[in-house]
């Protein structure tokens, strides 16, 4: 209700951090190749490496996302190419237009994950966080968090709006118990704060 979305297309978890490792273990495996940027958040790399997969880091301009780099890393084995935007630790960000200009080059099985810990804090007009691309078809997922804007990091909880069939697959990898009660009600008063 807050952000306009469906809520049949969220998936809490322990922290967006959890969503990455669900995300990694439902769609790469041994064998897989997972694509982001060099200086991509780190648990791109860790949730790749736990789940036997192969992580692939395209080189970077100036600190700042390539998208002709990422691209021209894909291959037949790419499953998730996973985009922090804006990126930790680098600050950096794609706009609107070349986040959807690397979604349509993007071979439509690569699933591409915008990571918008930092959503709120950007201002630049040609930002966008991703969620009308989420909506436009079946291959997007945006991961968001409590951690940053809220100050809220050690309760645990980021949320993940999805095409219906990934928040379907989400579900089913989660464990049924894994938001807690408490970070539940604390972040509500936060989103009403
Ligand atoms: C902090 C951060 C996360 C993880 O946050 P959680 O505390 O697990 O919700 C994910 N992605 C980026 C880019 C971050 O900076």
């Amino acid at each position: 209700r807050r952000f306009g979305l469906e809520a049949e297309r969220i998936v809490c978890g322990n922290g967006s951090d959890e969503l990455i490792a669900l995300l990694s273990r439902a769609y790469a495996g041994p064998g897989d190749e997972v694509l982001f940027s060099r200086h991509g958040f780190l648990m791109y790399r860790l949730s790749t490496l736990a789940v036997g997969a192969t992580p692939r880091a395209a080189p970077e301009k100036d600190l700042h996302t390539d998208v002709e780099a990422l691209l021209a890393m894909v291959s037949p084995r790419t499953r998730i190419l996973y985009l922090g935007n804006p990126n930790n630790p680098t600050g950096s960000y794609l706009t609107a237009a070349e986040l959807k200009e690397l979604r349509r080059r993007l071979p439509a099985e690569v699933l591409l994950v915008i990571d918008a810990a930092y959503a709120e804090y950007v201002e630049a007009p040609d930002y966008d966080s991703g969620e009308d691309l989420v909506r436009a078809g079946d291959n997007v997922v945006m991961l968001r968090t409590f951690s940053k804007i809220y100050g809220l990091a050690g309760l645990r909880l980021g949320w993940a709006y999805c095409p219906p069939g990934i928040a379907d697959a989400l579900n089913r990898v989660r464990g049924p118990f894994n938001t807690s009660a408490q970070a539940q009600a604390e972040a509500l008063a936060a989103l009403e704060d």
